[in-house]
This record gives structure tokens, C-alpha cells and sequence, in this order.
């Protein structure tokens, strides 16, 4: 068998439409200009160039976004007081802070500060208790975009094997609750894991968000499975450049399963999309609107 190779760039493509036209819609039918706000403490050039990112991609969307940049040296509180200025803004709807923070900006404050309704990284406590707990909530973005690129290949999930590599609050622990929730029955494997590769190999749908490069082998995986590959390694090149791998050997893995992302232009692409989304879903649900059925 050789797999389908899931197109992430193209899936994502989709999504940012249909976000367009939610964007479009509220704004027709509501007069409501969703919104997004970006906060970058400090000038890390990686986190700039995320902020730019995400601005740019909510503009091209139609999403009103602001970044708002406060200094490597703000204290905490300044960066807290900030987040609860946002929090009582109705015209935002969806508030981000870009980690790493400082050192002195405790990442952990920064979440129990911010409200779960905004949170459209899905990262709050709050956020994480809500799909616990099976309510209605925002989702982190990777593992939403992953569990749509699932369904994507499968609509119906009951029953099947699940097994989710990784325990991260961002994309392991969610990921694993979000296919509980599809009825699947779900293992969540980690370093301590026992037999992993055989673990791997009960898997209908596999799901590997290790950081690991290849870690998980052709023969790990199961004929026929879905195979999720949510790892980016950067292996370093002889001529100074480098490689984007997966944490699954991908060429090996492809041979035996049903459908599989490729790394780059997987998951990567949908989790930015996934990000507009939840703003659309924050705007939606703090205006009491139901969310376009297609969203
Ligand atoms: P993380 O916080 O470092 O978590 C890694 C998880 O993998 C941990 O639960 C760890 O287990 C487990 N693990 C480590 N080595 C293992 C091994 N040898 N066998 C089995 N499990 C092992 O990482 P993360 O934030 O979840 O990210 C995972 C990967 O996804 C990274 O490559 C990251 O760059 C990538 N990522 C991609 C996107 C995207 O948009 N494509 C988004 C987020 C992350 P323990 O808990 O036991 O330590």
C-alpha cells in the first residue's frame, strides 16, 4: 500500500476560505469586525517573525490584528496588566501572547491571567479543563488542525485505535482528549513508554509530536493506519544548511499507511490556519452567534 499523502498547505488553503467568509458574513449580517491581537514581549527575531506571520495571515483573512510589542525589560505585572486591558476590550476578540516570554514573565501567569474566552492559542488552563471536560471551549491549534485532517480521511472515528506519541500540554494531552471525544480509543504513549513500537503498531490512527527526528519506523506502523507526523526537526546539513524532518521516517512509513502528512507542508500550515479559526469561534461565541455551520 502506498499512502495518500495529505496535502496540509492545500487542506489549510480551505480553511483560511471558509474562515474569509465567516469573517465576511459577521460582518454583513452583525456588523462585527472580528479581531486579533498579538503581544510580543521583547525581540527575539524567531517570535518576530511569528507575530509578523500570524498578523499577516488574520489581515489576508479579513481579521482585524494589531501586534503590540512591549519591552524584554516589562515586569510581569506591566505584561499582566496589559492582558487584563485586552480581557475588558470587547472590541478584541481573540488575545495572544507569543512564548517564550522573559524569564521575569512567568508563561504560567501569563495563561491564569489571560481569559479563556480570548485564548485562541487554547493554552489556559481554563481552555484545557473546558475539553476535559468535554464543554465548549477553544482547542490548541495544532492538535485541532490535526483532528481535522483526520476526519478529513475518515469522517467516522468510533471505535478506532488511536495512539498519540507525546504528553505535551500543546499538542499531546489535547490531542489525545479531542479523539476521546471522537469515540476513539485512545492510548498516549510517552519517553517512559514500554514497547513503544509495539504500542505504535495497535494504532488506526497514529499521531507523533515527539521532536524526535524519524523516531518511529516504517514497521512501527500499522497497514492501512492514519499517520499524523506533527514533529519539526531541523537536522543540520555538511554545507551549513539544514533539513526539516518529521518524527517519522517518512518514506518508510508511506508504504504502509493509509494516508500520511508530510513534514514540511502537513500540520505545520493547519495550525496557523487553525489559529484564524479560533478567532472567528472566540468573535462567535462572545457575540452569542452561531458559527457558520462550515467553519
Ligand atoms: P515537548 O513538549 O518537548 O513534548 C515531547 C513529548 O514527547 C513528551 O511528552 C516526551 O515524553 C515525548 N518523548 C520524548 N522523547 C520520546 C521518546 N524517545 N519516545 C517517546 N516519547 C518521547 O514537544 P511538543 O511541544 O509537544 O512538540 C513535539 C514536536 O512537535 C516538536 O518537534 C515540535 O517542534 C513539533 N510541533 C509542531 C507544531 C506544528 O505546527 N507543526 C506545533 C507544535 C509542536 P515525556 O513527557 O515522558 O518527557
Amino acid at each position: 500500500m502506498t499512502a495518500q499523502v495529505i496535502d496540509g498547505k492545500a487542506f489549510a488553503a480551505s480553511v483560511r476560505a471558509r474562515v474569509k467568509r465567516a469573517v465576511e458574513e459577521l460582518k454583513a449580517e452583525h456588523d462585527l469586525t472580528v479581531s486579533l491581537t498579538v503581544v510580543l514581549v521583547g525581540d527575539d527575531p524567531a517570535s518576530e517573525i511569528y507575530v509578523r506571520h500570524k498578523v499577516t495571515d488574520a489581515r489576508e483573512v479579513g481579521i482585524a490584528s494589531t501586534d503590540v510589542k512591549l519591552a524584554a525589560t516589562a515586569s510581569e505585572d506591566a505584561v499582566l496588566d496589559h492582558v487584563r486591558r485586552l480581557n475588558g476590550d470587547p472590541s478584541v476578540h481573540g488575545v495572544l501572547v507569543q512564548f517564550p516570554t522573559p524569564k521575569q514573565v512567568r508563561q504560567d501567569a501569563v495563561l491564569d491571567t489571560l481569559s479563556p474566552d480570548k485564548d485562541v492559542d487554547g493554552l489556559t488552563t481554563l481552555s484545557a479543563g473546558r475539553l476535559v471536560s468535554g464543554r465548549p471551549g477553544l482547542v490548541a491549534c495544532t492538535p485541532q488542525g490535526c483532528l481535522m485532517i483526520i476526519k478529513s480521511v475518515r469522517e467516522k472515528l468510533d471505535g478506532a485505535s488511536a495512539v498519540v506519541i507525546g504528553r505535551s500540554q500543546l499538542v499531546g494531552k489535547p490531542m489525545a482528549h479531542l479523539l476521546l471525544g471522537e469515540n476513539c480509543t485512545v492510548t498516549m504513549a510517552h519517553s517512559r513508554t514500554r514497547d513503544l513500537a509495539g504500542v505504535a503498531r495497535t494504532a488506526d490512527i497514529l499521531v507523533a509530536a515527539v521532536g524526535r527526528a524519524e523516531l518511529v519506523k516504517g514497521d512501527w506502523v500499522k497497514e492501512g493506519a492514519i499517520v499524523i507526523d506533527v514533529g519539526m526537526n531541523r537536522l543540520p546539513l555538511p554545507n551549513g544548511k539544514s533539513k526539516l524532518l518529521g518524527d517519522v521516517a517518512y518514506n518508510e512509513a508511506r508504504e504502509r499507511a493509509a494516508a500520511i502528512t508530510p513534514v514540511p507542508g502537513g500540520v505545520g500550515p493547519m495550525t496557523r490556519a487553525c489559529l484564524l479559526r479560533n478567532t472567528v469561534l472566540a468573535a462567535c461565541a462572545q457575540h452569542r452567534i452561531r458559527p457558520p455551520a462550515e467553519l
